[in-house]
């Protein structure tokens, strides 16, 4: 398809925040919506790479409550969207093993209670019935949801790409932004690999890249990419096919079933930052020592995948959601590393912030990029 000449809005980047916000737009009736993704394919980025774990489980008010109204929606997606996204709630466990932890995770769980979310405290003893096929000895205590899980990361893009193309939204592949212009302080036009549109408004959702998009407008937006990586094994039919979401907290190592095997990822915490996607061989050997200790039948399985992806990491690991200092440029990015599980409701809300001038699901005020020069930093604890 030519690229149309004007738009009422250009959303940059068909990850699962561009794809999410179109699809919502294009819900509320809005027509003349364009969405650019650089690779040929959509949800390629962060989306595509990552771990498609959900989770009520945060230390934050604000993500709690972007979660409470996700996590719901992915639940209600086939009937709303029309594309199955394959929602498993089989819980997250979170492992902690430091008293540090501990304590920080008793005021998560009572932040957590008050706020709705039942999320269980269970006892080291406990945990290792439960999970006899993994070492668990140093475990003190853990937390568990049952409602958070896992869901299929490029079904949801996918979805919300063919609604929002069914709503009239059009959506190009192989088109990347590369200047954005603007006259007196407000948008004027987008440049791209395939030619320039006219349009007032645009929003910024290309997650890693979103610094760069930033850039290109004359926008400081203080998003980093950082490498993250993962694997994924052949079968291993000694892990139950409820097996939860298991998070080594102090290591950030994790585990879940995937297929009829195991996917796991460990955080380097040297990693540093840059655009960089290949699989870091010296710390996948590092990654497999400490997974194999945890759980010792990673020894019988073969490597199935590799893959690594990037973190758009913010200065205080969340979003920012909203307008900036030029009149008609939105930014929706900056997720840190969980973004995933919050796309529905930020595409939700960037539709209200963009229609409507304000958000009505949920007061996202404190997730402006204002806060990062007044200094109104809000310190996410549950990073993975
Ligand atoms: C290894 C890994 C594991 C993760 N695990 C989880 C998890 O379990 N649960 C969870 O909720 N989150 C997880 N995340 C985080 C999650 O993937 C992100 O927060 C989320 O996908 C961000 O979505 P996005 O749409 O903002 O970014 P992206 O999916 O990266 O989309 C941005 C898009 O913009 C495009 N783009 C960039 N620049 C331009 C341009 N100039 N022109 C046109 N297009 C452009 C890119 O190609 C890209 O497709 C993980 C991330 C990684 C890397």
């Amino acid at each position: 398809m030519d690229l149309p000449k004007t738009a009422d809005i250009v959303i940059i980047g068909g990850g699962v925040m561009g794809a999410s916000t179109a699809y919502h737009l294009a819900s509320r009736g809005v027509k003349n919506i364009l969405l650019l993704e650089k690779e040929q394919f959509f949800g390629q980025g962060a989306t595509g790479r990552c771990a498609g774990g959900v989770r009520y489980q945060f230390s934050t008010e604000i993500n709690i409550r972007l979660s409470l109204i996700s996590l719901p929606m992915l639940e209600r997606f086939e009937e709303e969207v029309g594309q199955p996204i394959d929602y498993r709630q089989c819980g997250y466990l979170i492992l902690l093993t430091n008293p540090d932890d501990v304590q920080q995770f008793q005021y998560n769980v009572q932040l957590q209670h008050s706020l709705g979310v039942q999320t269980d405290w269970l006892p080291g003893d406990e945990i290792r019935e439960l999970l006899p096929m993994m070492n668990l000895e140093d475990v003190i205590v853990g937390t568990f949801h049952p409602k958070d899980g896992l869901a299929d990361p490029n079904s949801v893009v996918m979805g919300y790409i063919n609604a929002a193309n069914r709503l009239g939204a059009t959506t190009l592949g192989d088109v990347e932004a590369i200047k954005i212009n603007q006259e007196s302080g407000k948008i004027v036009s987008v440049e791209t690999t395939a030619g320039k549109i006219d349009t007032p408004l645009v929003v910024n959702a290309a997650g890693p890249w979103a610094g760069m998009v930033g850039r290109m407008a004359d926008i400081v937006i203080p998003i980093t990419p950082l490498r993250r990586q993962m694997l994924t094994t052949t079968p291993l039919p000694e892990i139950p096919s409820d097996f939860p979401f298991v998070i080594d907290f102090a290591q950030s190592l994790y585990f879940h079933r995937e297929g009829e095997g195991l996917l796991t990822g460990m955080s380097n915490p040297n990693e540093i930052t840059g655009f960089d996607q290949e699989v870091d061989p010296d710390w996948e050997i590092a990654h497999l020592e400490s997974a194999t200790m945890r759980m010792p039948l990673l020894e019988q399985a073969g490597l199935l995948s590799h893959w690594a992806g990037l973190y758009e990491n913010t200065p205080d690991a969340h979003p920012i959601i909203g307008a900036t200092p030029i009149s008609g440029f939105y930014v929706c990015a900056g997720f840190s590393g969980h973004g995933f599980m919050h796309g529905p409701v930020t595409g939700k809300i960037m539709s209200e912030l963009l229609i409507d001038g304000q958000a009505s699901s949920l007061d996202i005020s404190e997730l402006d990029l204002e806060r990062f020069e007044s200094g109104r930093l809000i310190k996410e604890y549950n990073v993975i």
